[in-house]
């Protein structure tokens, strides 16, 4: 008993204080890879290895058309290994929820030349991927914002829809004292009639679908739901199968998308934040109807 109190003590506190603070994050992470359309000269090595197909390409006789899909991607960097330009590279960037699913998608022209590569950019259609940038007065207005609409905790229902578990992994570390969720009032439960928020992982498989329906029918409203990781955003790697229906917004209405194979747990954070704003905004408009 000493020792473990001696221990803890000589530990001291272990919590991030993400996001007041700059995410710590290893050198080897890897983020989302970032595309400098102007530089790129052939883009078909990068799609040839993208194992998502994140990265495709529509040809005609003299122009390209390559669509960047960040909710396909899974952080691999086999883009980057790929483009000898230098035009891909892999970035540390990961808070990257967003409500709008459209937004992650980014899309570029090409006039080719004889050879298939690239002549010159005619056209680029980059959205903005940060729905919310401003990460660190979401997490100061957390837990206010949660106090004020529900006069409790918020509780999250989880719910694995036919992932590998990656994902569940970085959710149970959020609950573990380096990220300690609960310090924004915020908790897991067992029961989705206790849930105010459905965090769904993984493609959608069709054994998993109606589970999936009868949880978020069980909720009360008002409700949110975020579809957490590649698969989940899109069916990722799995994709639509005998087995899989792939993404959840073909079952449920999905109010934040978090990228990431699997995301981080500060990626997690930045999108249940995220989420409890559209919460607030679902409650007020309940209000007011
Ligand atoms: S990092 Fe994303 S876009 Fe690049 S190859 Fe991997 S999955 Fe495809």
């Amino acid at each position: 008993m000493f020792k473990i109190l001696q221990k803890t003590v000589s530990t001291g506190t272990v919590t991030v204080n993400y996001p007041a603070e700059t995410a710590k994050i290893s050198e080897r992470f890897r983020g989302r890879p970032r595309f400098d359309f102007e530089k790129w000269k052939d883009a078909r090595p990068a799609a040839e290895v993208c194992p998502t197909g994140a990265i495709s390409l529509s040809d005609s006789d003299d122009s390209r058309k390559v669509t960047v899909d960040y909710g396909l991607c899974v952080f691999c960097g086999l883009c980057a290994e790929a483009s000898s330009d230098q035009a891909v590279r892999i970035t540390q960037e990961f808070e990257l929820a967003t409500p709008d699913r459209r937004s992650l998608i980014l899309t570029a022209e090409y006039s080719l030349n004889a050879d298939r590569t690239h002549h010159g950019l005619r056209k680029v259609d980059r959205q903005l991927v940060n729905a919310e940038t401003d990460v660190e007065s979401l997490g100061k207005k957390a837990r206010e914002t949660i106090q004020k609409i529900l006069g409790r905790s918020l509780a999250i229902r989880e719910v694995d829809a036919g992932s590998c578990n990656g994902c569940e992994l970085e959710i149970v570390a959020l609950n573990n004292p380096v990220h300690d969720i609960e310090r924004f009032g915020i908790q897991f439960v067992a029961s989705p009639r206790h849930a105010d928020m459905l965090l769904v992982t993984g493609p959608v498989t069709r054994n998993m679908e109606l589970a999936l329906s009868k949880t978020y029918q069980a909720m009360a409203d008002p409700k949110v739901v975020v579809a957490v990781g590649a698969c989940g955003i899109s069916g990722g790697i799995f994709g639509e199968t005998y087995a899989s229906l792939g993404r959840v917004d073909k079952v449920l209405p999905v109010d934040v998308y978090i990228p990431g194979c699997p995301p981080r747990p500060q990626a997690l954070l930045h999108g249940i934040l995220l989420a409890i704003g559209r919460l607030a905004e679902r409650l007020h408009d309940d209000r007011k109807g």
